[in-house]
């Protein structure tokens, strides 16, 4: 087989490769194993059986999504900006019709994740648009085969006027929030999971693996505490979920009540 992009059918995790013998995400005690053996698709697979749409969720930000659902199902956000559009997390899959929308929108300068579940097919953006910066953070360099990282970083990088990565770790070695200090967004990754019900948030908690339920220890839980407690923001961008309803007070409030007890998964209701 020769080399190409192949998505697995279980989590959604692209990788470039010729005959992927196994998928890491999946190997990874963060995410559960397929039930019958693995199974990778490869991308004409994909796009024949795939769709997709876009959504203004807010002035200037949109968010991409796949149908059906591929792997995790996770939603790629593209902020529309004057200096330059940028992407945070991407789509399982874009379409053709999806390309030709971004690129009507302006295409794409900069382009970045969370970590591994919010990659989605990344490869296809920086395919298609060769946006110069690709951020991610080193410790997650591991899992970046499907694409080409420009900008790995330490502790911070300054993605954009106004956008800074912020290294946290905890749920993923490498995972990185992305603020926007002008729209007061925080782009948060896994650090918090958001559940809700008809787009209105009901709970929000913090683990370290989802699937397992694992919690944070309380040093992962403070370094979250940390980065983010100097951050001002009134809206979490999670890489599924638009939650407008928590902002830097509640975040910190999720924070503190795991901090005040023994590590447990347990959710906080909204
Ligand atoms: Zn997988
Ligand atoms: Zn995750």
């Amino acid at each position: 087989m020769p080399l190409s992009w192949f998505a697995c059918a279980n989590c959604g995790f692209w990788q470039h490769h010729f005959a992927p013998p196994d998928c890491p995400v999946c190997t990874d005690v963060r995410n559960d194993l397929p039930e019958d053996g693995w199974h990778f698709l490869s991308e004409d697979e994909v796009r024949e059986t795939h769709s997709g749409a876009a959504e203004e969720v807010a002035p200037g930000l949109w968010a991409f999504t796949t149908t059906p659902h591929l792997g995790l199902g996770g939603t790629g956000w593209l902020m529309v900006r004057e200096e330059g559009n940028v992407a945070f997390e991407a789509a399982p899959f874009y379409s053709q019709a999806m390309l030709d929308q971004i690129r009507e929108l302006g295409g794409i300068t900069a382009l970045a994740a969370s970590h591994a579940h919010g990659y989605g097919a990344l490869f296809q953006l920086q395919r298609e648009f060769e946006p110069p910066v690709v951020a991610i953070q080193k410790d997650d360099l591991q899992l970046t085969k499907a694409f080409r990282v420009t900008a790995p970083y330490d502790a911070t990088l300054d993605l954009a006027p106004g956008l800074t990565l912020h290294h946290v770790g905890g749920h993923y070695e490498g995972q990185a929030c992305l603020h926007d200090a002008t729209e007061k967004r925080l782009f948060c990754g896994d650090m918090f999971k958001v559940d809700q019900i008809e787009g209105r948030s009901t709970h929000v908690s913090s683990h370290k693996a989802f699937h397992k339920d694992i919690p944070l220890t309380h040093g992962e839980l403070a370094h979250y505490r940390e980065v983010i407690a100097p951050l001002d923001f009134d809206a979490v961008l999670t890489p599924f979920e638009y939650a407008p309803e928590i902002g830097r007070d509640t975040a910190l409030a999720v924070l503190d009540e795991a901090l005040s007890r023994p590590p447990q998964v347990r959710r906080y209701a909204l």
